[in-house]
């Protein structure tokens, strides 16, 4: 059976375009998302790339368009499935939520948790959320890898946000002995498609925070904890004015992912024209540091600097100028900057960058007790 998604159905050595229907309009016509499917003349893997669940991340899209080209479907194994923009009302209005669901549209796919669908006190899934299962579903039936691409902040660093590997603790010992080493198998896949694809590297945040902010059901936390297939998030710096050599170097680690993946022939090509940040310790994200009174901060780091506990990150003052509370904010660690978050403006409690903190925690973990209680 040819592979197919919506209207597109892969044929060998051809790039072939369509769509498939993701939300109804009450006004008429759909939300399409556009599919690209590129199969290779040569058996192979079916790798998923995606791109655009926020709609104010552009990125992706551009090296999505510069990456899927005739002369890479002639060298390819097996076949790409390409979908450059997974919430097309997010793109059109600029705005990282479709209008038609409230909330992060990367929250959205499933996790392993029963549901009490039947209570009419709870919100029944959006039609996105119900769209996105959907999809689910599709990836699930057809991918070997998937790679979804987002932006963070402003002139941030590029860089892949890597999922730790949950596995369930619950079972009998041979049960629990069998998922732990299938968890770390999987675990090893995405180490080896980080270092292909060569970008600076972070871990998730640790376990309460990811399970708090639903990091699980984003589309590779879900692709990773439920489908348990090979994937990565990766974050192109600027979203809404993409850096072209950010783009230029995504294109290159995905063609180096591929190449890992058997999919390409040839040696792994250089990333260059980013930085590449290599601390020499592994790293997961946080805010830090974060500001102790209402203020204005003057940077003292860029994006891609590598800090020691106790360096200076900001200077802090009042709307006057008046230098205030800490004057200089320092690290509170060791680790890298990821970028600065937007604006000079904070509110106590607020942070002035994010940063890579080294990161002691297992990359294959439990799940948290009672997880999977409703
Ligand atoms: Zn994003």
């Amino acid at each position: 059976m040819p592979l197919q998604l919506g209207t597109a159905k892969a044929s060998p050595g051809k790039l072939v375009y369509g769509t498939w229907d993701l939300v109804e309009h009450p006004t008429g016509g759909f939300d399409r998302l556009p599919i690209v499917l590129a199969q290779g003349n040569a058996k192979g893997p079916t790798f998923w790339l995606t791109a655009g669940i926020h709609g104010n991340e552009h990125a992706g899209l551009q090296a999505l368009h510069l990456l899927i080209t005739k002369e890479l479907v002639r060298k390819l194994q097996g076949t790409i499935v390409c979908i450059p923009a997974l919430n097309p009302a997010g793109l059109r209005t600029l705005r990282r939520e479709a209008y038609y669901h409230p909330g992060d549209p990367n929250r959205l796919f499933p996790d392993d948790k029963p549901r009490n669908l039947s209570d009419p006190d709870v919100d029944p899934p959006s039609v996105l959320e119900q769209a996105y299962g959907r999809l689910f579903a599709e990836m699930k039936e057809s991918a070997n890898y998937w790679i979804d691409l987002h932006n963070t902040w402003t002139g941030s660093v590029s860089m892949i946000y890597r999922d730790r590997v949950y596995f369930r603790d619950d079972g009998t010992p041979a049960q629990v002995k069998a998922a732990k080493a299938e968890a770390e198998k999987l675990d090893r896949q995405l180490g080896e498609m980080c270092e292909a694809y060569g970008h600076s590297v972070l871990n998730e945040m640790g376990c309460s925070a990811y399970f708090d902010d639903k990091l699980n059901r984003s589309t590779t936390g879900a692709a990773v904890s439920v489908a348990r297939i090979p994937a990565i998030t990766m974050e192109l710096g600027t979203g809404h004015m993409p850096d072209p050599n950010i783009v230029k170097a995504c294109v290159t680690g995905l063609t180096n992912v591929l190449k890992w993946a058997g999919m390409l022939e040839g040696e792994y090509e250089p990333i260059t024209g980013i930085k590449v940040v290599k601390p020499g310790y592994p790293c997961r994200r946080r805010g830090t540091p974060r500001v102790s009174v209402p203020c204005i901060v003057r940077h003292l780091v860029e994006p891609g600097d590598l800090v020691k506990k106790g360096d200076p990150i900001a200077e802090v003052r009042d709307i006057w100028g008046r230098p205030i509370a800490e004057k200089i904010l320092v690290s509170d660690t060791d680790g890298w900057i990821m970028g600065r978050t937007h604006g000079i403006v904070h509110y106590p409690g607020t942070e002035v960058t994010g940063m890579g903190v080294p990161d002691d925690l297992p990359t294959v973990m439990p799940y948290p007790k009672g997880h999977f209680r409703r």
